[in-house]
């Protein structure tokens, strides 16, 4: 490969959220990165459109924008959620999770991706440390033993003492490093779309489970909702070919009439859902991190706010690696990264499963636990409390 590679500390491939987070906190820390993206980003859009991609931000993913210095531009435009209404379709089982209750002003926000997008770069653009390759494309890689080198399509060589894959559920990286991700289909697609409802959205976020998947309701800055509605593959396809009228109609009623009529509907897009885990987040001179490394259902709103904190515990990682002025690419340093988020981003995956199982499940014990269950933990305050603070991604002791 070239001798002529523009040198990096850290070369990340993959510009999505995480990548930039993971781009803006190294960039801050002094490390000299580069960010390689196949995508141009929108930065510049009809400031009355709701982008349909949106995202559960936790309040720990909130503390780390803030302190990139990336939230005050986000702020206008995320909804807080101060409630969660959870419940079953099958029973009586309901459960309701108040911030107040723990003493958080909210549990989260939820804030469209191009709204995060945009405030990362306007960060990223500030930082002299950061350059970034976008569109760019990857063409391959090599390992120059001291460095890991990437080929650009466009020709261009960087060369890196740490490449970073952030490059999403089908990652060249993690097939670069020979890494195995163990991946199984939900058999599950998720449609969504933005809508207008009768009732205010009342600052909560709402999900009903159905047997056929959880349906939930997230409520947005500007009075409107932006649903998330997991089906199986062939009621998904229906859902989508009804016209707006029957699908406003279906979806009311689908949801209970909570927040009465569903008035009116925007785009809807199916994404399909699976489950995915790299057998290893490192190797030497790489690292794994978003859903590269782990991919979950969106039935909890936590796959970006794992991925963000990836980024947290690599960044910190890197961090002491040099104060001890140790090699950030050596594979002793990135296992501290490796040990400390498997076993967490595990344990949210095996939960999403066990709930998606649970309430998928028609046979009448399952049923009747899961009712009594939801109404003996909203009976429970200290359960609660936790389940609420894990919810919002503070971790306790
Ligand atoms: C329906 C749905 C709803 C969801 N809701 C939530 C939610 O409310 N909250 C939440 O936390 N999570 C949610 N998620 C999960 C969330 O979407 C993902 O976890 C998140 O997008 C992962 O971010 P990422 O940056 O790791 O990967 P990606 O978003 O996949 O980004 C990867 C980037 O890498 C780039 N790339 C890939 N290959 C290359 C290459 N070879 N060269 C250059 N660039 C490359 C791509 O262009 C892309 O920009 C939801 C998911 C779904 C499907």
């Amino acid at each position: 490969m070239s001798v002529d590679a523009q040198r990096f500390d850290v070369a990340i491939v993959g510009g999505g959220l995480v990548g930039l987070t993971l781009a803006a906190a190294l960039g801050q820390d002094g490390f000299r990165v580069a960010i390689v993206e196949a995508g141009e980003p929108v930065t510049d859009w009809p400031q009355d459109s709701i982008d349909l991609r949106v995202y559960a931000i936790t309040r720990v993913s909130q503390q780390l924008f803030t302190q990139l210095g990336a939230w005050e531009a986000m702020q206008s435009r995320a909804g807080p959620f101060r409630d969660m209404h959870v419940w079953d379709a099958g029973g009586s089982g309901e459960i309701h999770f108040d911030s107040a209750e723990v003493g958080e002003p909210c549990l989260g926000h939820i804030i469209e991706s191009r709204v995060i997008e945009t405030a990362l770069l306007d960060v990223i653009a500030t930082l002299p440390g950061v350059s970034r390759f976008c569109p760019a494309r990857v063409q391959d890689f090599a390992d120059a033993g001291d460095a890991q080198q990437v080929l650009l399509e466009d020709g261009r060589t960087l060369s890196a003492g740490l490449l970073v894959g952030a490059d999403g559920r089908n990652s060249r990286v993690r097939d670069y490093a020979s890494i195995h991700a163990m991946v199984s289909d939900y058999g599950q697609q998720a449609l969504v779309a933005v809508v207008a409802t009768e009732k205010p959205h009342q600052q909560t976020a709402w999900q009903r489970f159905l047997p056929t998947g959880p349906l939930a309701f997230l409520p947005l800055f500007d009075g409107r909702s932006s649903i998330v509605w997991s089906a199986t593959s062939d009621k998904a396809q229906r859902l989508l070919q009804l016209d707006d009228e029957a699908f406003c109609a279906t979806l009311s009623q689908a949801f209970d009439h909570r927040l009465g009529a569903v008035l009116a509907c925007g785009e809807r897009v199916l994404f399909p859902l699976h489950r995915q885990h790299a057998q290893q987040y490192v190797a030497p001179r790489i690292a794994l991190v978003g859903d590269a490394a782990h991919v979950i259902h969106p039935l909890a709103g936590q796959g970006v706010n794992l991925g963000l904190s990836d980024v947290r515990e690599l960044a910190a990682v890197l961090h002491a690696a040099r104060e001890q002025q140790r090699d950030i690419g050596a594979f002793a340093v990135l296992r501290r990264y490796e040990r400390a988020r498997k076993g967490e981003n595990l344990a949210m995956m095996t939960a999403m499963d066990a709930f998606k199982h649970l309430f998928g499940s028609r046979v009448a014990p399952l049923r009747w636990a899961r009712n009594l269950g939801l109404n003996l933990v909203d009976a429970a305050p200290p359960v609660k409390h936790q389940i609420m603070r894990a919810a919002m991604g503070i971790q306790y002791p």
